[in-house]
C-alpha cells in the first residue's frame, strides 16, 4: 500500500495518479498526553491505520495526485539518520573532487569509521513543497536516497531481523551545502531533507538491496545506480546503527547516495525515483531563504 500526507495533514492512500481520501483512519491513534511517547504517533498505529483504512477505500474521496499537496509522510520522527559515503563510486568522487570533500582525508577509510550522522528533524518536507536554499556563495548539492522507515521498536538489531523493523520504504533527498563543517550541521537546514512521495509499505518491496535509483536536474540524468551497489546495505545499516541507540517507530535512515552529487540552483526542477516507491518532481525555490 501506498500511504501519503497530503494537503492539511490528510491521509490519503495513492492508487495510480489518484489519492484516496482516508483521513477518518486517524481516528485509531489514541490520544496523547505530555510527555508522548518516543515515535511517531501515525508509524507507532500504522497497522491499525491501515486496517481502518482498508474499510474506508470502496467510499473514499478521489482526488488526482496531482492536485494535492505532498507532505512528509511522516510528521515526527524520532531522528532523522544519514550514512555517509555508502558508495564506493560516491567515494571516488569525492576523492577526486575538492569540492565535495573539502580537504577530509579519511573519505576511503569507509562508513565502518565515519559511522552515521543525524540531520534535525526540522528539515524535514515532502514532495510537494519547495527546497529553499541558504548559502548562495555555496555549493549546494542534491543526493538521493533510498530511505527507510523504522516501524519497531529496537536496539541491538541482528541483520537477521534487521527487515522485520522496517515498516515502509520512500525516496530521500538528503540536500547538503559542502563545507567544512560537521554534517549534522550542513545537511540540517530547513527543508533540507525530504522524505515521500509516500511510503510503500515493506510488503510490497521484496528485496530493498536491488532498486534503481536516480534524480534528473531540469530533465537531465545526474545521479542513476541500484542499491546493490550499497557498501553498507539495508540490513547493515539497522544493525550498525541500533548498536548505538534504540531504533523507533518513525525513524528515518537515508541509506547513502550513490555517484553524480552536484549542484543545485533556485529555480531548479528536481525528478527523483526508486523503483518499487515511485517518482516525483520537487522544486528548488526561485530565491535563496
Ligand atoms: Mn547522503
Amino acid at each position: 500500500m501506498k500511504i501519503c500526507r497530503f494537503d492539511n495533514s490528510r491521509l490519503g492512500v495513492v492508487q495510480g495518479d489518484q489519492v484516496l481520501d482516508v483521513t477518518a483512519a486517524l481516528s485509531v491513534i489514541p490520544e496523547q498526553r505530555w510527555p508522548i511517547a518516543q515515535g511517531d504517533p501515525l508509524i507507532l498505529n500504522l497497522r491499525r491505520v491501515i486496517a481502518a483504512a482498508k474499510k474506508l477505500l470502496p467510499k473514499a474521496r478521489r482526488r488526482p495526485l496531482a492536485k494535492v499537496k505532498l507532505l512528509s509522510p511522516v510528521p515526527n520522527p524520532g531522528k532523522i539518520i544519514g550514512a555517509p559515503i555508502n558508495y564506493n563510486d560516491h567515494i571516488a568522487e569525492s576523492v577526486k573532487d575538492p569540492g565535495i570533500a573539502h580537504g577530509r582525508t579519511n573519505i576511503q577509510k569507509g562508513i565502518g569509521e565515519w559511522g552515521l550522522f543525524l540531520k534535525a528533524n526540522s528539515s524535514l518536507v515532502g514532495f510537494g513543497e519547495e527546497i529553499r536554499l541558504r548559502w548562495p556563495d555555496r555549493r549546494n548539492d542534491h543526493e538521493v536516497e533510498l530511505a527507510l522507515v523504522i516501524g519497531k521498536r529496537g536496539s541491538r538489531i541482528p541483520r537477521e531481523k534487521a527487515l522485520e523493523h522496517i515498516c515502509a520504504y520512500a525516496i530521500g533527498l538528503d540536500m547538503t551545502v559542502r563545507g567544512p563543517e560537521l554534517q549534522c550541521f550542513r545537511k540540517s537546514i530547513d527543508t533540507y531533507s525530504v522524505l515521500g512521495p509516500w511510503l510503500v509499505t515493506a510488503d510490497e518491496i521484496a528485496d530493498p538491496n536491488g532498486l534503481d535509483l536516480s534524480i534528473k536536474v531540469n530533465g537531465e540524468t545526474r545521479q542513476n545506480s541500484n542499491t546493490k551497489y550499497l557498501v553498507y546495505d539495508v540490513q547493515r545499516l539497522v544493525e550498525f546503527g541500533s548498536a548505538m541507540y534504540t531504533r523507533h517507530p518513525g525513524d528515518i535512515i537515508m541509506t547513502g547516495t550513490p555517484a553524480g552529487v552536484s549542484p543545485v540552483k533556485p529555480g531548479d526542477l528536481l525528478h527523483a525515483y526508486v523503483q518499487g516507491v515511485g517518482e516525483a518532481d520537487i522544486r528548488i525555490a526561485s530565491a535563496y531563504a
